[in-house]
């Protein structure tokens, strides 16, 4: 038990020194197993000493990042982690959020008969776009977020890139939405099975 919390706090203090590490590294630092460190890791975050981010472990404090912004997708429930996540601006006041295109055109099906702007940003330079003049490609086999993923592009060209080397299919925005709509109304159970990866692991 005393080993426990001399563990916790040292772990914290790891954290104010190097700012963010992997249960990996934990585990082998304190020659521990790596499910030993999720405990710790789990009661800490219970604490709100520490959060998780992208598989690493971080502070909870204000230096960190949108830290007091953190918010949950209002379709999956799962914590909004994206810089510049998919907004929708209902009628001129109301913004609401969600954590990727996927969840984001679900969105808009809550608010249909409302008169909304959204907006999303372009995958490779993130820069803001209007999601009507976005390309999308759905349900490739990059699933950044929810699935069948849906990925934003400003460029056509990119879009059809993006799908050469990943598959799926490139959409405009009322395709995009009636397919996932369509989608998701018949398989639920599918919906925002989220999967990690990196670009230069594929
Ligand atoms: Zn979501
Ligand atoms: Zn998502």
């Amino acid at each position: 038990m005393r080993q426990d919390n001399n563990r916790k706090k040292k772990i914290i203090e790891i954290l104010e020194k190097k700012g963010e590490v992997t249960v990996k590294e934990l585990s082998n630092f304190f020659s521990v197993s790596e499910m030993t460190i999720y405990r710790d890791v789990k009661i800490l975050e219970k604490q709100g000493l520490i959060k998780r981010k992208h598989g690493s472990i971080l502070l909870n404090s204000s230096d960190n990042i949108d830290e007091k912004t953190i918010k949950t997708c209002p379709i999956c429930e799962k914590p909004i982690t994206r810089t510049n996540p998919y907004k929708i601006v209902i009628n001129g006041k109301k913004t609401v959020e969600a954590c990727c295109e996927h969840c984001g055109l679900m969105l808009h099906k809550k608010y249909e008969n409302q008169e909304v702007t959204a907006m999303t940003y372009d995958f490779i330079t993130e820069r803001p776009i209007n999601v009507l003049d976005a390309y999308y490609v759905v349900g490739s086999s990059a699933v950044p977020c929810c699935s069948p993923s849906v990925i934003s592009f400003i460029s056509q060209d990119d879009a059809e890139k993006f799908k050469k080397g990943f598959g799926g299919k490139v959409m405009t925005f009322i395709q995009a939405y009636q397919d996932i709509i369509e989608r998701m109304s018949l398989n639920v159970k599918d919906c925002c099975n989220s999967q990690t990866f990196k670009i230069g692991d594929l």
